[in-house]
This record gives C-alpha cells, sequence and structure tokens, in this order.
C-alpha cells in the first residue's frame, strides 16, 4: 500500500484506512481462480469487515455473503448481495434471526444442533415456508493455529457431532418444513497450512461415504473459511495464495456429481486492504523501557490483546534523518495492562505527532471495536 502522508496528516486519528484497489485486485484473483472450477461458489464472512462502502464494493463483484447474526444479514442485503446467496451460521440464532432469515428468503441456514433445527421447523410452519438447511458437522480435524479461533475439534462448541451426523439427517428429512439442501464445515481461522485443509477434505471424503451407505444426498457442500494471510510481510503478500487454496480441495475432495462447492471466506478478502492509522501522542522514557503512547487502542484493533497478534507497524513520518533502529514498547492509551500492540519492535526514532500505520488490520479490526473508556468509535476512509 502507498501511503501519501501530507494527505493523511488532515485525517483525525485513530481511524481505517480501506485500500480499495487492492481490495479490487483481491476480489479479481479470487474471480480468476474459482472460475478454474465451475462449481465452486464463494461467500465472504461479514463479520470479518462489514463497513457498508466495503460490503457493496465485494457484493458488486458478484460474491455471496456468510453471515452470523440477524444484523449481519439486513447488512448483507442492504449492500446488494443477493438474499440466496446469503448463508446464516451460528450457534445461538435467536427467534427473530431465523424469522428474519426466512422471510427474506435466504440460501440456506448452516444449523448447528438438533435443538436449532426444532425451533426452525417451528417458526417456518409458523409462516408456511420452507427453510433450507445445511449441517455444520463438526469434523473433529485440529488446526494449526491460535487456541482461540480453532473451531472444529471435537471439543470446541460448534456444530454437530460427526457420529450424530445421519440420525440428524434423517430426523430434517421427515419435517415437514425442512429441505436439507448440504453439510457445512469451519475449523479455524487464520490457517496457513493448505494440510489442514487437506485434512478437511479427508475427512468429509469419509463422511460422503456414510452418506452414500444410507442413501442420503447432499446437493451441496460448504468448507467454510479460514484462510490466512501474511501479517509478518504484507508488502511481500497483499493477495493471499487462493491458486494454493482451491487447488487444496479441488485434489483432496472428491465430490458427488453436480454437488456444489461453497466456501466462506473473511480474513483472506479484507485483512490487507486495510491499515490502522494512529498518531504518536508521547514517547515516554522508561528506566527499562521506551514507550510509544499512540492514541488508538484496543478500543479500536483488539487482536493483539486478544489473540496475541502481531501487525507490521510503520512509521510513517519517519525520514532518513532519523535514528534508524530504537527498540520500543508500542501502547494504546486504555486502562487495561494488555493494551498493547507490540513489545520489544524495532522502529525509527520516534516523536510525539508521528503518524503510525498498524498494518493488515482490515479484518476482525473495526468489526470488534468497543466503546470501552467511553471511546468514539473508529471511523474509517477509502483510499486507492
Ligand atoms: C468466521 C467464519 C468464517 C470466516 O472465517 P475467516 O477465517 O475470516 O475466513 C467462515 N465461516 C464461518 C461459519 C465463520 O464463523
Amino acid at each position: 500500500m502507498h501511503f501519501d502522508t501530507t494527505h493523511l496528516q488532515a485525517l483525525q486519528t485513530p481511524c481505517y484506512l480501506y485500500d480499495t484497489e487492492l481490495l479490487a485486485r483481491t476480489l479479481d484473483t479470487i474471480h480468476a481462480e474459482a472460475r478454474q472450477h465451475d462449481n465452486y461458489h464463494v461467500h465472504y464472512a461479514i463479520k470479518a469487515n462489514s463497513n457498508p462502502d466495503v460490503l457493496r464494493q465485494i457484493a458488486a463483484a458478484g460474491l455471496g455473503a456468510d453471515c452470523v447474526s440477524g444484523g449481519e444479514i439486513r447488512a448483507a442485503i442492504d449492500a446488494g448481495f443477493p438474499a440466496r446467496e446469503i448463508a446464516f451460521a451460528g450457534v445461538g440464532k435467536a427467534d427473530w434471526e431465523i424469522t428474519l432469515a426466512l422471510r427474506v428468503g435466504i440460501g440456506m441456514f448452516n444449523v448447528e444442533s438438533i435443538e436449532e433445527l426444532d425451533v426452525i421447523q417451528q417458526l417456518a410452519t409458523d409462516l408456511d415456508m420452507r427453510a433450507r438447511v445445511s449441517f455444520r458437522i463438526n469434523p473433529d480435524v485440529g488446526a494449526h493455529t491460535h487456541a482461540h479461533i480453532t473451531t472444529g475439534r471435537a471439543e470446541d462448541k460448534f456444530g454437530i457431532a460427526k457420529e450424530d451426523m445421519v440420525a440428524v439427517l434423517r430426523r430434517a428429512q421427515a419435517m415437514t418444513h425442512i429441505d436439507v439442501v448440504g453439510l457445512h464445515f469451519h475449523i479455524g481461522s487464520q490457517l496457513l497450512e493448505m494440510d489442514d485443509f487437506a485434512a478437511l477434505c479427508s475427512r468429509i471424503n469419509e463422511l460422503q461415504e456414510v452418506l452414500d451407505a444410507e442413501g442420503i444426498a447432499v446437493p451441496n457442500i460448504n468448507v467454510g473459511g479460514g484462510l490466512g494471510i501474511d501479517y509478518e510481510q504484507p508488502d511481500l503478500h497483499p493477495v493471499p495464495d487462493f491458486h494454493a487454496y482451491f487447488s487444496t480441495f479441488a485434489n483432496g475432495l472428491q465430490l458427488r456429481p453436480n454437488q456444489q462447492l461453497h466456501f466462506e471466506l473473511g480474513r483472506a478478502v479484507v485483512a490487507q486492504m486495510g491499515t490502522l492509522l494512529t498518531r504518536v501522542l508521547y514517547v515516554k522514557h522508561g528506566h527499562e523501557r521506551q514507550f510509544v503512547i499512540v492514541d488508538a487502542g484496543m478500543t479500536e484493533l483488539i487482536r493483539p490483546a486478544l489473540y496475541g497478534a502481531l501487525h507490521q507497524i510503520n512509521n510513517l513520518s519517519a525520514d532518513a534523518s532519523r535514528e534508524p533502529a530504537v527498540t520500543y514498547d508500542i501502547v494504546g492509551p486504555i486502562c487495561e495492562s494488555s493494551d498493547v500492540f507490540a513489545r520489544d519492535y524495532v522502529l525509527p526514532q520516534t516523536c510525539r505527532g508521528d503518524l503510525l500505520a498498524i498494518r493488515s488490520a482490515g479484518a476482525y479490526g473495526e468489526t470488534m471495536a468497543s466503546t470501552y473508556n467511553c471511546r468514539p468509535l473508529p471511523t474509517a476512509h477509502l483510499i486507492q
């Protein structure tokens, strides 16, 4: 991303910057790669970034939407995603959210328990409508990522145990207002090892054989999201390796004739196009450490505090006259010890008033912002 610092100086900080050109390039790459396979459908996971301008650009590019709440369904519809291209996931769908999804005519519910299935059947009956449902199966596949963002192990709260799959499908097939349309999986987030997705493919192949033996056919397989991005070197890898990702499924999955394959990518679509712009308030010289205190905190970007995530940080104001390398702790203003963006981070000599770019912040940044400490929510600006 190219930063024009004179233009940025005028902005109120902290704020998000979204690079619409990089987003367009990422969406083009997804299209080019997915098009190689005539039965692939890519949905965008709204929770990664639900900024209305970002959503409109993604909807205009023809992706479907993956929603995890009624509010996200409304945001997706408002941005122009066709209702039929919306999948609705989540372990705790409220009655009003299910009713909303039925009324707008979403493509499918990703159902996570038999208890939820019973409620959908009841609400669909009340409305005299049919609900298309996929079942989220917990594949009991581990993934190489942070413990807080793995979702497909037996002990995680998500999905239906694979041992219960056949019984649940049979029960659903017998229901009056339910159409069983597929199986759904999602094993975690920020996955960089294609072997994790290959392991998911093997597990889906096993489960499909079980279904064949039972004489049950499902028209859709949804493999969720989770493709990771390069947080360490965003300029080297601004667009994730979608070729390797789709090829892993093309090589590993044995789809049945006419079966459609769905993906739900969040982070990989939007992370690299986003930057959190922040201004240095103070450089505090402690006895042991030097602190760069910035005006953004965990209220704007919680990933470092929540997952120990590390984002690359650039000082946009430092020129060649500065001392080239000083080790700082870069911290926010919030009254929490975990409000730290990076420890022992090397920056050019940094001064009050400098602008810092916290990179790769387009996913799970603005959407997770809070008003803790009575702070205003961050604003966002589109740049090219
Ligand atoms: C969060 C989520 C995704 C997107 O995950 P990414 O790691 O951002 O790609 C996809 N599907 C479901 C069900 C999710 O909860």
